[in-house]
């Protein structure tokens, strides 16, 4: 089933901010979401993505700037005359009425008399045909968030807005959730803006990603890019594990940044690097862990030329499954840990053993090294 969608679900952000007094919980803030996107808001506890959310859906008055939904700007429509809904965690269904009458209830309450075949495409679209009779409380936690979905979906809003929709639901069902959210949403093919503080289910479900920190958007991009390229030193740590080695820039080699890293060398492509590269300048080259093979010293020479490479020695590895860790400690990198994945078991690499870190350069970014690391 799909949802008629005419055009109106790109939301604009131009210069929106909240205050609290003295404190400014969201900073201004510029954002457009395209129609028929997933995108998601995804910050740690405070950040400011909810305010922002609740902006967009006309709970929280901004401080400044406007929003607009498609053309039409309603920075100031009180939210029942905005074409989005909500989802809460908290689900909010209606205790005493059945899965059905849940919701039909939008329908109902527009005055709207036959509601049969709409609530049964509904109840179809989020797989939850054959409960329509059960109260709420008989339905798992997972199954009640895909009412209130179906629910906040039965008006045809052009924007949906889920706030930390699977916060209250353990980890393999928030997982399962994750897929079905995205399937649900490619199926009706409207703008979800979703906020979470949950990296793995931001890069699961969502198209683009704005990585949120003290009211400010700190990079906004695809979960591959984010992850791939980040900008700052916040994104690389909260997406994911980064290796940051202190270097200093060397020369450059056509698109290539060579850099000085204790007595070695290491090249960046220049694409990947947010950083000052003039002569001498400090920049944080950035590796993530799974990119990282490993040799033991005695082997150096059977690393392939053109490697970005450090020396290091084991301090501790554990067997995960599918992996086994390392933790490496290197002259290049005093303050860091350097974590190595994905390496086949060796008796060799022990801790203590003397070993060669070495990647592919075209996985290294470059970070502002005058940046604080989070
Ligand atoms: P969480 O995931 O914990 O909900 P969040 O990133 O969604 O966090 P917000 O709820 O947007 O954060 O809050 C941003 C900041 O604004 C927080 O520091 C919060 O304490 C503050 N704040 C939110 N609402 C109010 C309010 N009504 N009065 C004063 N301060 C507020």
């Amino acid at each position: 089933m799909t949802t008629s969608n005419d055009g109106g679900g790109d939301v604009r952000l131009t210069g929106i901010s909240k205050t609290y007094g003295s404190f400014t919980a969201v900073h201004p803030l510029d954002l457009t979401v395209p129609q028929g996107s997933f995108f998601a808001l995804l910050g740690a506890s405070g950040c400011g993505k909810t305010t922002t959310l609740r902006m967009i859906a006309g709970l929280e008055e901004p401080s400044g700037g406007s929003v607009h939904l498609g053309d039409q700007e309603v920075t100031h429509l009180p939210p029942y005359k905005r074409p989005v809904n909500t989802v809460f965690q908290s689900y909010a269904l209606f205790p005493h009425l059945d899965i059905f009458e849940n919701v039909a209830f939008g329908l109902r309450r527009r005055g709207i008399k036959s509601v049969k075949k709409q609530v049964e495409s509904m109840l179809e679209l989020v797989q939850l045909g054959e409960q329509a009779r059960k109260k709420p409380h008989q339905l798992s936690g997972g199954q009640q968030q895909r009412v209130a979905v179906a629910r906040a979906l039965i008006n045809h809003p052009k924007v949906l807005l889920l706030d930390e929709p699977l916060g209250a639901l353990d980890l393999k069902l928030r997982r399962q959730m994750q897929l079905e959210l995205k399937r649900i949403q490619t199926e009706v093919g409207i703008t979800f803006v979703h906020v979470t503080h949950d990296q793995e289910e931001a890069m699961t479900m969502a198209d683009t990603v704005a990585v949120m920190n003290a009211g400010r958007v700190e990079q906004l991009g695809s979960p591959s890019d984010l992850y791939e390229n980040p900008t700052t030193t916040f994104v690389a740590n909260f997406l994911g594990t980064s290796n940051l080695i202190e270097a200093e820039v060397d020369t450059r080699s056509g698109e290539d940044i060579v850099l000085r890293a204790g007595g070695g060398k290491l090249v960046l492509p220049g694409s990947r690097c947010s950083a000052p590269t003039t002569a001498g300048g400090k920049v944080l080259v950035g590796v993530r862990p799974e990119k990282i093979s490993l040799a033991h010293a005695d082997e150096a020479g059977a690393v392939p030329e053109g490697r970005n490479r450090i020396t290091g020695r084991i301090a501790d590895s554990s067997f995960i499954g599918v992996s086994t860790q390392y933790v490496i400690d290197s002259p290049v990198c005093p303050e860091f840990e350097v974590y190595a994945q994905n390496i086949d078991r060796d008796a060799r690499l022990v801790p203590g053993a003397e070993v060669v870190l070495h990647w592919n350069p075209a996985h290294t970014f470059g970070l502002d090294a005058a940046q604080a690391i989070d």
